[in-house]
This record gives structure tokens, sequence and C-alpha cells, in this order.
């Protein structure tokens, strides 16, 4: 009898497009890591009708795919959601669990590794194998100040969440073939002490930063929500994104869906202006994907500006302002 492969497994967590891009985003470093353990690369998806979803992660990458389709799945309920995969976890065993650290996994993933009595590195910002095949889970630590690297030794499965835009997603092939694995729902489960009653999209608009291919980011030195105000033009002049460190959202310049950093999204534009932002690592750590980086500060020698291909001095809000004049000149010539 051969033995059974290795699995990584990622959680299908589809439920709007900005909880489905990491998943996709997860596949495709699952798919890295799984080279270097000769591991199968797995998707697990719980819901109502989601065939559409087992074809979009086996086009994506998947070469095996848990399924249990079943109307009582159709809206997450985290206690059946977790005692369904706790369940699976200990039959199948997997080496590794990826799930995307949204609202949704956020609330998840912990339960789960609880049950399992493993570990889980929250919000990570980068996944590896070592020498000694085990998943290294970078994150954040010391109040961001460093980036820890932590494997899980002993226990299984080595579980991590992972911040949405920290991958890129391979892209999909419908040719691709993977074979589905039907869980039925079990027939014990007890009823969610939770039930839900209404449920509402948020605007497509605050969910597609970490895809925007231009990105213009404030900060405090724009000194006020006036001035700040100014980025939204200049983003739709270009057909970008507005970000925002954390004070310029403390101060109420920008909503929380606009915040960049360790506490917020992960960017990787091919075009980032930052106004008025210092470069705290907190900060730098979520856009080190840009491609290029223009910063405006009246500071030279402010991190933003050393870590910049184009550095500025100037007064932030002048600049923007004088930015989207001339913009506008020359999209109306
Ligand atoms: C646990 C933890 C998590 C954090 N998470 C995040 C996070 O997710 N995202 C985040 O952004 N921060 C985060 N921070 C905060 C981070 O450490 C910095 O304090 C923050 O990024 C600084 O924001 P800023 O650059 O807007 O402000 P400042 O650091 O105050 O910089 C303002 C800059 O504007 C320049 N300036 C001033 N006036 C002008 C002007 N008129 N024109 C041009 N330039 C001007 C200044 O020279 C300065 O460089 C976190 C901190 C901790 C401890």
């Amino acid at each position: 009898m051969t033995a059974k492969r290795r699995q990584i497994w990622v959680f299908g967590d589809y439920r709007n497009y900005f909880q489905n891009r990491v998943t996709l985003q997860l596949l495709s470093r699952a798919t890295d890591l799984a080279r270097k353990i000769d591991a199968e690369v797995c998707a697990v998806v719980f819901g109502d009708k989601v065939d559409e979803w087992v074809g979009e992660y086996i086009a994506h990458g998947a070469e095996k795919i848990y399924r249990t389709d079943h109307p009582r799945l159709a809206a997450y309920g985290v206690e059946t959601y977790t005692l369904l995969m706790e369940r699976l976890v200990k039959r199948e065993k997997p080496e590794i669990v990826l799930v995307g650290a949204t609202a949704f996994g956020r609330e998840f993933a912990p339960r789960l590794a609880k049950r399992l009595v493993t570990g889980l590195t929250a919000d990570c910002i980068g996944l590896d194998i070592n020498g000694e095949g085990l998943l290294v889970q970078m994150a954040p630590s010391f109040g961001g100040n460093l980036v820890a690297e932590i494997v899980t030794p002993e226990r299984r499965p080595q579980m991590a969440t992972v911040r949405p835009g920290t991958f890129q997603e391979i892209p999909h092939d419908y040719a691709r073939t993977g074979e589905v694995v039907d869980v039925p729902m079990p027939r014990d489960l007890p009823a969610d002490r939770v039930r839900l009653v209404q449920s509402e999209r948020c605007p497509q608009r605050d969910q597609k930063l970490e895809d925007a291919k231009v990105v213009v980011c404030g900060g405090r030195g724009l000194g006020s929500k006036k001035k700040f105000a100014k980025l939204f033009e200049l983003a739709e002049l270009l057909g970008g994104e507005v970000g925002a460190t954390r004070p310029a959202v403390y101060a109420d310049w920008a909503d929380h869906n606009a915040l960049v950093g360790q506490a917020g999204k992960q960017i990787r534009p091919q075009i980032l202006f930052c106004f008025g932002i210092s470069g705290a690592i907190q900060f730098t750590a979520a856009c080190n994907g840009a491609k290029f980086v223009i910063a405006v500060n009246k500071n030279p020698n402010a991190a933003m500006m050393k870590r910049a291909d184009v550095a500025i001095v100037a007064d932030a809000s002048q600049f923007c302002a004088a930015l989207i004049q001339e913009f506008k000149k020359r999209f109306r010539s």
C-alpha cells in the first residue's frame, strides 16, 4: 500500500469577491510550498450549491477538493463550520491548514486551532518551508517592529491565517482537473446557537485596494480632512484607489477600509503615491510589493523618501493639487 501524500489545505472562503481573492492567493502560495515538501494542494468548500467554487479552486491550483454541499450551510455559521472542519481535519490529518485573515477567517481559525489543540499564527505576511520541512509562518510582532518566524514543530496541523493581498493568485486555467471528495453532512450536528437574520454586502469600492494598480496614499502630513479629500480626486483621475496611514484613519480623514499597514491592508500596486507619510515599518511592511513608489514629503530624510523611487521635497497637499491640475490639463488636451 502506498503512503498517503501529505496535504496542504486552504479553507474556501468565497462569500464575496474580497474573501474569494484571498483563497485564490493562498492556493497559489500553497502550490509553491507543496513543491518543497511533495504535498498535495487541497481546498475545503462548505456551502449550498458550491460547484462554481469547486471549479474555481481547481482552476487556480487545487488538486483535490473536500466538499460538503447542503442547504444548512448556505449561511456561514461559525459553530457548524468549525465542527465540520474539526471532524474533517481529524479524519484526513492534513499537514498544513491555511485560512484567509478576513473577518470570517479570524473568527473561524482560532476556534478550529483550539479544538485541534494545535498552534495558529494569525495575520501572517509570509509563508515558507524551512530545511526541516516545517511551515515558517512570518508575522509582525513586538508592536510590528519585528517580523517573527514561527514554526509548529510538534502539533498538527500547522495553521496560519494570512492577510489578503500577501500573495498573488496564479492565473486560472479551466483545463485543470482535480479530484472532488464529497463529505456528507453529518446528521448529528447540533443547531447553531447564532441565527443569521440578514446580511448586506459591503460596497465593492471598499474592497479593491489590494488589487488596485495605482494607489494614492495619504498620511498625517496632509494636515486636514479637506486636504486629504483631494487624494480621492487624484485617484479617480488615475483610475486608482485611496489608502491611508493609521493617523489619517484615526483622524477620520479616511474610512478604516482604506488603512494600509500591519493593522490594515496589504497592497501591491504598479504605482504607489505616498503623500505626507513618514514611512514607519508598520506602514511600509504592507506595501513592499509596490513596483514604483513616489513619495512627497517636506522632510527629505523621512524613511519613506529613502524607500521611494522618486522622492519629491514639497508640501504634500500643494503638490497633490498641482498634480491634479496637470493631469486634468493633459487628459483634456
Ligand atoms: C501595533 C502597531 C500597529 C500599527 N499599524 C499601522 C498600520 O497598519 N498602518 C499605519 O499606517 N500605521 C500603523 N501603525 C502606526 C505607525 O507606527 C506610524 O505611527 C504611522 O504609520 C505614521 O503615519 P504617518 O506617516 O501618516 O504619520 P507621521 O509618522 O506623523 O508622518 C507624517 C509625515 O508627514 C510629513 N509632513 C508633515 N507635514 C508635511 C507637509 N505639509 N507636506 C509634506 N509632508 C509633510 C512629515 O515630515 C512626516 O514624515 C502601527 C503602530 C503599531 C504600534
